[in-house]
Parts: structure tokens; sequence; C-alpha cells
């Protein structure tokens, strides 16, 4: 059932896989442009016009043709940081994908230094150093590829997307197959107290095929696998006691929320990346890897007033050295929001690379008065009050400067340089929202519940949950009404207060009363023998239990009458197994995360492996005591 489901689910992704290629393809496209020289034509001088054959000033320092690899990098990113670009996602997967030699080491740090926020970065960083045996330095980089995920968009809606998934795939394999071992255990007794409802003389084989035939209407009726959960989960509730009640009704409720929120959610944040072609077309003009079909996007786009579409095409010119263009269009989004800090600070920044001070500081301010201050407002402030003398203001500005953000002011400090003003980061948060707003979970949730339901419960899910909550209810309306029938717990006997006329407790049959508790009335050789063939029974059922407690997940708790340590140990086996199943992310890796993605799901699943062993010890020493 799970590899029949993780199949759909595979199905279900395979659109999502061709759109990944796609803009993986993109992304090396982009890569590839900024790492050959050779594209460049010979007659271009870097001094030129910077659109020339470039796709903005940052690719033109890159492929300035004759310099070394470290005076284009350091180069390339002190005028990504003046440009606002300080994630250039592009040129570090570039860096890191060349042909290993005596410089990886060197291409692998400016990786870093281009695209501080890229795990897939630091992980290569790491590797650099692990192979030169700089351990520690290693795994100061393993573990900042795993920190920085949360800073960058696609990592962190891939991981959080993945483990939501995973956690959606725990909880609906687990419930079910707790209610299905549940339903099963009552299943012999239940086949009993049918029969009696036909016949008393009917043998224990057609009672059994009666309930089977029950079991199996769901199935007839095209209600598949949760229909027949539905009847298991009646026997279960039917024969289980009060403990097995309110776990079956837990493993319900968890069941639900697997399915909804959390399939939902997960499924909604792995599609989210390619769901608004808009902004991810802007994320990739911003991270410099943007298609030419993006760019026609966007410019397409650009009668339209959307705000993300503005701001990007402003970054564009910017980045292209079309400062009138970006000036054009940054006013017009301050005409639309007069305190829109952003555009103010990059206004700001292009008066001031044209010799406009006093205008300059009229922009800033205007932005420092508005929403609020960054790091890079209030330095480029701080550099223009500087450059009028108003020493004192300067100062008080790159004290909240540094107070923001004292790493990013401390390398624009390293620079050493007057003239030096850097655009603020673009703001990735909108992106995000306008991603996660245009996608849907609603097809992982739907081909789910079709695979495990296709008929009528699956249409809906509140038509599951509707089914599941009228089991219970019908299972503990039944459950008072009639005797049980019940099985001895020496021999193993069926006991039914019906068949049997008078009986001693519904846990030990006459015969074995008898035995046990009147041995005088008994033949003492013929008793021995009993006796004997007793034990036999008792040792053989306990070396099976022993083995199937170890292998089989949950059976340890059933055994031991602990529903909730057999609910929890399927749970925890089945994350275990999920892990490593999709230790690569539920979807492809977007190029960004790198190792750090499967090292933080390998190191779940051994987290995960060791509490089920604590579970698994638990439920056999809980059995013991009994
Ligand atoms: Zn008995
Ligand atoms: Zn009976």
């Amino acid at each position: 059932m799970r590899e029949a489901s993780s199949r759909r689910v595979r199905i279900a992704w395979a659109g999502f896989w061709v759109l990944g290629l796609i803009l993986l393809g993109g992304a090396g496209m982009g890569a590839e442009r900024l790492a050959a020289p050779a594209s460049v034509s010979a007659g271009d001088s870097p001094a030129e016009g910077p659109s020339a054959g470039y796709r903005s000033q940052l690719e033109r320092i890159w492929l300035a043709p004759g310099a070394s690899l470290e005076e284009r990098g350091l180069g390339l990113r002190r005028r990504a940081l003046a440009l606002g670009a300080d994630n250039l996602d592009s040129p570090a997967r570039a860096l890191i994908a060349a042909e290993p030699d005596d410089q990886e080491l060197v291409r692998r740090q400016l990786a870093v230094a281009l695209a501080p926020d890229l795990p897939l970065a630091h992980t290569a960083l790491g590797a650099a150093y692990w192979s030169r045996g700089e351990l520690g330095r290693a795994l100061g980089s393993f573990g900042e590829s795993f920190f920085s995920i949360p800073r960058h968009l696609e990592a962190s809606v891939w991981l959080v997307g993945s483990l939501l998934l995973i956690l959606a795939s725990v909880l609906v394999t687990g419930s079910l197959v707790f209610i299905f071992a549940s339903g099963f255990l009552g299943f012999g007794r239940a086949a009993h107290d049918a029969g009696d409802l036909v016949s008393r003389r009917m043998p224990a084989f057609a009672r059994t095929a009666l309930l089977s035939a029950v079991v199996g209407v769901p199935l007839v009726l095209g209600e598949g696998l949760l229909g027949v959960a539905c009847v298991f989960l009646v026997i279960a509730t039917v024969y289980g006691r009060a403990l097995d009640r309110a776990v079956l009704i837990g493993a319900v409720a968890l069941f639900l929320v697997g399915l909804y929120p959390s399939l939902q959610a997960g499924g909604k944040l792995l599609m989210s990346l390619n769901a608004d072609p808009l902004a991810s077309a802007a994320l990739a003009l911003i991270r410099g890897s943007e298609t030419p079909q993006q760019l026609a996007l966007l410019l397409e786009a650009d009668r339209t007033n959307d705000p993300l579409v503005a701001r990007t095409l402003a970054i564009r010119a910017r980045r292209l050295g079309r400062n009138e263009e970006a000036a054009g269009r940054l006013q017009q989004i301050v005409r639309d929001a007069p305190a829109d800090p952003f555009a103010l600070a990059i206004l700001g920044n292009i008066s001031f690379e044209a010799g406009r001070t006093r205008e300059a500081i009229e922009f800033y301010e205007a932005g420092v008065r508005g929403e609020g201050e960054s790091a890079e407002l209030m330095f480029d402030l701080s550099q223009a009050y500087a450059k009028v003398f108003r020493m004192e203001d300067g100062e008080f500005a790159m004290a909240r400067a540094q107070a923001i953000n004292g790493a990013t002011v401390a390398e624009f400090l390293h620079f050493g340089d007057s003239n030096f003003v850097a655009d603020p980061p673009f703001p990735i948060a909108p992106i995000r929202s306008r991603m996660v707003a245009a996608a849907s979970g609603q097809p992982m949730v739907t081909a789910v519940l079709r695979t495990l339901a296709p008929g009528r419960l699956g249409e809906q899910p509140r038509y599951a949950a509707g089914a599941l909550a009228l089991a219970v209810l019908l299972g503990l309306f039944i459950q008072g009404r009639f005797q049980h029938a019940g099985g001895c717990v020496r021999c193993g006997r069926r006991i039914c207060a019906r068949c049997d006329g008078e009986i001693w407790s519904t846990e030990l049959c006459g015969a074995c009363h008898h035995l046990f508790h009147k041995p005088q009335e008994t033949d003492a050789a013929l008793r021995e023998v009993r006796i004997e063939v007793l034990q036999a029974r008792e040792d053989r059922l306990e070396k099976v239990g022993v083995i199937s407690s170890i292998l089989l997940p949950g059976v340890a708790g059933l055994r031991a009458k602990r529903p909730d340590l057999a609910l929890a140990a399927l749970y925890l086996f089945a994350a275990a197994g999920f892990f490593v199943l999709w230790r690569d992310g539920v979807v492809p890796d977007p190029l960004a995360v790198g190792a750090g993605g499967s090292f933080v799901l390998g190191v779940a699943a051994f987290l995960v492996s060791v509490v089920y062993l604590g579970v698994l010890f638990a439920s056999l020493i809980s059995w013991r005591r009994d």
C-alpha cells in the first residue's frame, strides 16, 4: 500500500520534475554564460557601455579578459554589493561545477563569498577543506550549509516541503497500519459473533468466510483501502478495551491531520517554486540566472503595473548601468508608495554616484523617515553626510548601520572607498509569499486520497473524515449491546456464552479452569500430560511473539496490550523508512541545498531510529512485567 501510494505521488510529481529540469537547465545555461569568456566578442572593451553584449555589469566584470580569478571575484563581489546583489547563485554554481584543479579551494571560497546564503556553496567549500585534511574548517562549512538553509528561498521551501510530505506519509501509513492491526486482533472473535447471528452450528471456517465477505463489501463498492479500513475500525472499536479505543480515535485524528493540513501544505510549498512564472523570473533575474524566456516574460508584463515586475525591471536597468531608466522606474514606484525605503535608497545612490550629494541625502532621509532603516540605507546616508562634511550626522548614521548589520557594514568599510554606496538587497519575502499564494496543495491531497479511496469516500477529505468518524461511532454504539466471544488464554479455545451455555470467564475456558483451579477434580496423570502440551504451546507462542515483536513494528506494543506504544512504534518506523527512502528530498533539490539536505534527512532518520528502538524496548519490558 505504501509503495502504491508513493508511486502515485511520484506520478503527481512528474510535472514538477519536468518544470524543475527546465528551471535547472535555465540556471545551468546562465552559469555557462557567466563561466565562459569565449562567448564575448573580441571587439568589446570592458570600459565601454556596460550593456554591450552582457546581461549586466556583473557579467562584464566576471568575463573581463586577462584578469585573474581572484581579481575578477573581488571586483564582482564589490560591484555586486554596490548593486544590492548580495547573492549571485549562478556564478557561484559555475565556480563549484568547474573541473577540479589546484585552484579548486580558491574557487569555492569565492563561490561562498558571491552567494553566502547558498547552502550548496558551503557544502562544496566544506568538501574542498575535507579533501585537504582541514577537518575543523570542513565541519564549520558543513555546519554553515545547514544554517544557511533558512536564509535561502528555494532551499528552505524544498526542506520544509519535504519534511511536511514525509510527516504526512508517516501519519497516513502509520495510522492505517494501526487500524488494520487492531481490527485483525478482534477478527476471530468478530467472526464467531457474526456466525452466531446466522447459526450457532456454523463451522469456524464458514464464520471467517462470512466476516471476510463483509470486509470485502467496500472493495466491491469501489471504496478501496479506506473503505476496508472503516470496517476494520468498527471491529477494532467493538473488541478493543477502553485504552485501545482512545488510541484508535487518536490514530484516526492523526490520519486526517496527515492528509489534510500536512500533505496539503507540503504539496503547496513544493509546488510553489514554479507556481508563479513571474515571481520565478524575478527571482532568477535577481540571482543572475534568468533565461531569455524569463526576461521576455518580465518585459511583456511591464505594462501590467505589477509592483514586483516594476522593481525587478528597475533592478535590471540598474545592473545594466542604465541609471536613467532605473531612476524613472523607481520614481514611478515612489509615486505609488512614497515611503518605499528600497526604491528611495537606490534613487539616492544613483544621485550620489552622479555627484548630486544633496539630492541623494534627501532621498536617503525620506527613506529613513519612511518604513525604516536598513544597514545599506544608513551606510549610504553616512557616506553622503561625510561628502558634505556633516561629520557628526555621518558618525551617527554609521553607528546605526553597524548596529543593524555589523558584518555587512564591515565588508563595505573594508573597501576603504569614500565613493562606495550600496543598494539594499532585493526583498525576497514578497516573492516567497507570491509563490506560495499561487501554489495549491490540493492536487497532492486529491492524488493520495484517490489512491486510498477511489470511490465516493475519496472525493473530498471531509467524506473520508465522515466515514472514519461514523465507523468509530458505530463501533461504540454496538460494543456494549451483545456478549462478545472470547478466547482462552491457556489453550486458545473460542469461548462464547451463547454456544457454551455457562462460562467461567471470557479469558479462560471451562477445561482450563478445572485443570488449573480445581486440580482435585481431574485425573493426576491426564492433568500432567495436558499441562505439558499447554506449556509447549505457550513456549512456541512466546518464541513466535518475540521474533515478530522484533521484526514487525507495532507487534511488541500490541502484545504488551500497550496500543499507545504500538502506534508510536508504527509512526517512528514509518518515519525512519521515509527519511531513508527520500534522503535526497521528496522532489529533486532545486540546485540549492546539496549534500546538506541529505545530511539533515539522514540525521533525522538516525534519531528517529534510536527513538524507535527505545519504544520497542519499552514494549518488550512492559510485556515482561505483565
Ligand atoms: Zn482453555
Ligand atoms: Zn457463539
